[in-house]
């Protein structure tokens, strides 16, 4: 009697591991993904490896290359760029936006501001839909004035960009909330606006910095009260991975056969508000990270992160 009551004991006390076990291994990966990142902390050196992830390669501890920001530099130097796209092709085909869902050092930010304990908001399927289109038009924007640059760089005698001002190699980098948080941030608390080196340059931009300084406040605000906003409605990087969540090895899956009870409780989970129950078999929605939080939340196990051969 006194061990079943012991037994009976554990399992409540283990209870919260075993419904939210996706989301610690989650968590597990993204501390261990962000040491990696930014490795330099350690004494790791910069590595040869290019991710599509939103994190300054210029950041002050990076050991990773970011595959967007490589995509704009091969640009505005003349350059097709081969590699970014290379990464982005096998990336997002094999694992979709898993990147998103567990490496990104953003993604993980985002996660941490939707743990505040402060009402989250949601938006309507259009509108969740139609500001989708936001990031997507900005992939454009960018892509179109890193090949302008590109093209009067080519052109120029001596070879110079230097009327394109902070933007001249990866236009995104300006405004680029990350990159503010990442590294901006923490160049302008180390070498000062009147300091040296990097410091005396950013003590140039300075009506930039204020610019770059009042969107990530405004990414702040929005991402704690609509939790990965700035995945959904924003991110180039997560964007471009989009375009893969139909044709991905790796994705989430629904069996409707279990799906008995209509709780909705993997929609209520989303935190990107998929329409998961729209779906007869494989969810392929480009918002989709693979987070596992719905998997989590079903507890008919009717959905399963998998391979989708
Ligand atoms: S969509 Fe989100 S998680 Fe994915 S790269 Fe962008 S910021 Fe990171
Ligand atoms: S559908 Fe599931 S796996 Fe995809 S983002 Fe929403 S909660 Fe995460």
């Amino acid at each position: 009697m006194a061990t079943k009551q012991k037994k009976n004991k554990i399992s409540v006390a283990l209870r919260p591991i075993s419904e939210h076990r996706i989301r610690i291994m989650r968590i597990l990966v993204q501390v261990i993904s962000f040491g990696l990142i930014n490795g330099a902390i350690f004494g790791l050196g910069r590595m040869a490896v290019i991710l599509p992830i939103e994190y300054p390669t210029g950041g002050p501890f990076s050991t990773v290359w970011n595959a967007f920001e490589a995509l704009q530099y091969a640009i505005t130097f003349g350059m097709f760029p081969y590699l970014a796209i290379s990464i982005f092709l096998l990336v997002g085909s094999i694992f979709g936006k898993t990147t998103c869902g567990w490496i990104c050092p953003f993604g993980a930010v985002q996660d941490m501001f939707s743990y505040i304990p402060i009402k989250k908001k949601k938006v309507s399927r259009p509108t969740n839909k139609s500001l989708g289109k936001v990031g997507l038009v900005l992939v454009v924007f960018i892509v179109l004035m890193s090949i302008i640059i590109g093209a009067s760089w080519a052109n120029s005698d001596p070879h110079t960009k230097t009327a394109w001002g902070a933007g001249k190699d990866m236009p995104f980098s300006t405004i680029d909330p990350v990159s503010t948080i990442f590294a901006t941030l923490y160049y302008y608390l180390k070498w000062g606006i009147q300091g040296e080196s990097i410091g005396a340059e950013i003590g140039q931009w300075e009506f930039l910095f204020f610019l770059r300084l009042a969107i990530l406040l405004f990414v702040l605000v929005l991402i704690t009260l609509y939790p990965r906003a700035y995945c959904r409605w924003f991110c180039p990087t997560g964007v471009i991975l989009g375009f893969f969540s139909k044709f991905s090895i790796l994705g989430l899956k629904i069996n409707k056969n279990r799906c008995t009870s209509g709780c909705n409780a993997c929609e209520k989970a989303c935190p990107v508000q998929v329409p998961i129950l729209s779906y007869d078999k494989n969810i392929t929605d480009k918002s989709c990270t693979n987070c596992g939080e719905c998997v989590d939340a079903c507890k008919e196990g009717a959905l399963k992160l998998t391979l989708r051969f």
